[in-house]
């Protein structure tokens, strides 16, 4: 009989669900190995009933659930719960459902903060008031998906490289559990490493490495780390290049930025690479014009409203 798969966008982009499809050929194995029983990205489901008279949200019972997103409003939370509910086993697929990810660098902010931006600036023409009706009611933060529900297994990355999609599905049906890499992406990385103290400051994001020829293999360009652009290479987790391992960042000769969350899944991102950025001399004073694109990292370790409210 077909292992049952349910899956849920929640507050995702659907590049993650773009990452399934891009296992290309495998899809079709698994795909003869599973029944999809609810996948809203490619099948309308009525979650309240064919007529809507439903009380509660209603999603099938699976074998394995499939979350992308982390949760941001009532409906979000209501939908995880129902999945938590209904499935097995529950995977967190991308760096939003495993840590907060992009969307969760809101949580710098209060919530009146980011709606007044929205909804009151002068880029508003006229100034809009906060929609409240019809619309779930949005939570005081934007949450990972263990923060509210229990998680069995976690697949980082924004997105995911389809190869692990792939690893860990084939191996659940297979009856194993996926494993991650437990390298960093600097593990994986073939730029030619120096050593430390000899740089004091950062360079601007946006600034070319420098490196020879175009065409000149990685492993013959310096650290850009080592070249002053802030690099979380040493923070975060290998496997965003998948099975051919160069992480992708790095092969386009740009600095990573944390998308596949700290080498160990409780790990906090933004101190260890603070103190990679200490431990190499370098003056974290010249780090505020770059502390923006520690966007991955911080989201899940940025301060709550409540212990925001605590710390005041
Ligand atoms: S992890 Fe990245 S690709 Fe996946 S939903 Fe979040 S932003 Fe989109
Ligand atoms: S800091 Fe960046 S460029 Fe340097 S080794 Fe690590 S991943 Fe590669
Ligand atoms: S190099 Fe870093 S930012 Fe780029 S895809 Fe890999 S983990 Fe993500």
């Amino acid at each position: 009989m077909p292992a049952k798969i349910a899956e849920e966008w929640l507050n995702a982009c659907s590049g993650c669900e773009i990452a399934i499809v891009d296992m290309g050929e495998r899809l079709l194995d698994i795909v003869s190995k599973v029944e999809f029983v609810h996948i809203p990205v490619l099948l309308d489901h009525k979650y309240y009933g064919q007529l809507g008279d439903g009380k509660h949200i209603n999603i099938p019972e699976a074998d394995v659930g499939i979350i992308s997103g982390g949760i941001r409003n009532e409906e979000h939370l209501e939908v995880a719960h129902e999945m938590r509910s209904k499935c097995k086993v529950l995977i967190a697929l991308g760096t939003c459902a495993t840590h907060g990810g992009i969307p969760a660098l809101a949580n710098s902010y209060q919530t009146g903060e980011i709606l007044g931006r929205y909804y009151s600036t002068e880029a508003t023409d006229p100034p809009a008031h906060w929609p409240n009706e019809g619309i779930p009611p949005i939570l005081d933060a934007c949450y990972a998906l263990d923060e509210k529900i229990k998680i069995d297994i976690y697949l980082p990355g924004c997105p995911p490289h389809p190869d692990h999609v792939y690893s860990a599905l084939a191996a659940l049906l297979e009856g194993r559990g996926p494993e991650l890499p437990g390298k960093s992406v600097c593990d994986t990385c073939p730029t030619i490493r120096q050593g430390k103290g000899q740089l004091k400051t950062l360079r601007r994001f946006l600034q070319a490495p420098h490196y020879g020829a175009p065409d000149e293999p990685l492993d013959k360009m310096r650290c850009l780390l080592e070249q002053g652009l802030l690099c979380m290479g040493p923070v975060t987790r290998a496997g965003c290049g998948g099975d051919k391992i160069t992480p992708r960042c790095i092969s386009a000769r740009v600095p990573c930025r944390g998308c596949s969350g700290p080498v160990k899944h409780d790990g906090n991102q933004l101190l260890d690479m603070l103190n990679a950025l200490a431990s190499n001399q370098i003056d974290i004073n010249s780090l505020p014009e770059h502390s923006s694109l520690l966007r991955f990292s911080g989201s899940h370790q940025l301060l709550r409203p409540k212990q925001r409210e605590r710390k005041a």
